[in-house]
């Protein structure tokens, strides 16, 4: 079964947002769990996520990817915002207790000029704060392009992060093909390489969900741009290739590229119609 799907908006609930993955011949999404540029939430409304639930077994969808906010950040220099990250990511935990077997990526964070090391201890102290052996949701670090300050530029650096952790069975990682290109990893000509470096330093295991997304920049760029399928440096054949690779079996896809949700389903025809899978 090949699970792919887009990131979709939520203001209209999660359930519309089941239905237009539906509509779009998606069987997983992704979506913010708040408002991706500030730290709001909306009030939790149990009814809609159960009918959500019922919707995603009707239409047996792959696990959803959930994303936390931009704003979070829990390697900043500034501790309110180490201490809103903690928060932010308890509460999300939280609710997606009403959508069991969610993954809830987020991006590792920035350290502003504090250094890599104390970055790196920075986020582990919020897993170790947040993370519990009895929660359903597996928590994802986000392979970054290496844009700024930000740690997740290679797969030493998410390894440090998880060698920390002390709940290990709730953490794992998400590839982003865009992330990964541009940090200089080519899964466009050597998909099957870059796999086998991940399972050297981290593990294979740890491979849990990917953002699908061309690079509207060059290899190794780390600029982290996100193209349309085919339309950037890593090509129809290069995404192609992710998605048909057998390691990434059962692994849920998720397209953020710039695009509305018709564009969505059109990029998820052309890629089913290519791979040849479910
Ligand atoms: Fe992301
Ligand atoms: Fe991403
Ligand atoms: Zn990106």
């Amino acid at each position: 079964m090949l699970y792919l799907g887009a990131h979709l908006s939520v203001s209209k609930g999660m359930y519309a947002a089941g239905r237009q993955a539906v509509d779009i011949g998606a069987n997983t999404f992704a979506f913010f769990t708040r408002n991706p540029r500030g730290a709001g939430a909306k009030a939790l409304d149990t009814e809609d996520y159960a009918r959500l639930r019922e919707l995603l077994q009707e239409h047996r969808f792959g696990p959803l990817v959930a994303h936390a906010p931009y704003t979070m950040n829990p390697c900043s220099a500034n501790p309110q915002l180490r201490e809103l990250a903690t928060t932010m990511l308890a509460e999300d935990l939280e609710r997606l207790e009403l959508l069991p077997g969610t993954f809830y990526n987020f991006h590792p964070g920035s350290h502003t000029g504090q250094g890599a090391e104390a970055g790196i201890a920075f986020i582990a102290e919020m897993l170790n704060r947040v993370l519990k052996p009895e929660q359903s949701t597996v928590v994802l670090l986000e392979t970054m392009a290496g844009k700024g300050s930000e740690i997740g530029r290679s797969f030493e650096e998410l390894r440090a992060i998880i060698d920390r952790v002390e709940v290990k069975d709730r953490i794992g990682v998400c590839f982003d093909s865009c992330h990964l290109f541009d940090g200089g990893y080519d899964v466009a000509k050597d998909f099957d390489g870059v796999l086998r470096e991940f399972d050297r330093v981290v593990g294979l295991d740890k491979l849990r969900a990917m953002h699908i997304n061309d690079s509207m920049n060059p290899f190794g760029s780390h600029k982290d741009r996100h193209a349309r399928i085919g339309e950037g440096s890593i090509g129809l054949e290069g995404i192609v290739g992710i998605l048909s690779h057998p390691v990434m079996k059962g692994i849920p896809f998720v397209l953020e590229t710039p695009n509305e949700p018709e564009g969505y389903g059109e990029e998820i025809a052309l890629l089913r119609g290519q791979c040849g899978i479910g």
